[in-house]
């Protein structure tokens, strides 16, 4: 499946269907209010647009939260404080996935505050 942000110069592909999507009640995605997809670090791939990313940390700083430096939008995360590291990736990105039938999980126990804000000049990781 390939994901894209609303511009289109981000572009992300997932290899596996998703069984359920999750929606996280964390400080961060109670704004986004995104519908979450899991994937595996082999699961997902950047395809386009490293160059137009723009990365926000925050809680315990392994969470990468990547958006569209031009139009916005939040594409996907990193999380490298799991073991194993995963991604997680907006399913509204993804025209061809209809998220209707699949269940929410919702992660009400997920509280993570805005405790520290990098600037992604001084620590630039993309994927
Ligand atoms: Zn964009
Ligand atoms: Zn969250």
């Amino acid at each position: 499946m390939i994901g894209k942000c609303h511009c289109g110069r981000i572009e992300f592909e997932v290899y596996q269907n998703p069984e359920q999507a999750t929606r996280c009640g964390c400080s961060y995605c109670a704004r986004t209010n995104w519908l979450t997809g899991y994937a595996s670090v082999v699961q997902f791939k950047l395809n386009q647009g490293t160059e137009d990313l723009s990365v926000y940390y925050y809680g315990d700083d392994n969470n990468h939260h990547f958006f569209c430096r031009h139009c916005g939008i939040n594409t996907h995360y990193f999380n490298d404080d799991t073991s194993p590291p995963h991604y997680g990736y907006n399913m509204g990105c993804i025209e061809e996935l209809d998220s209707g039938p699949l269940s929410v999980v919702s992660r009400v126990n997920h509280h993570m505050e805005a405790k520290k804000v990098v600037d992604p000049a001084v620590k630039d990781r993309t994927i």
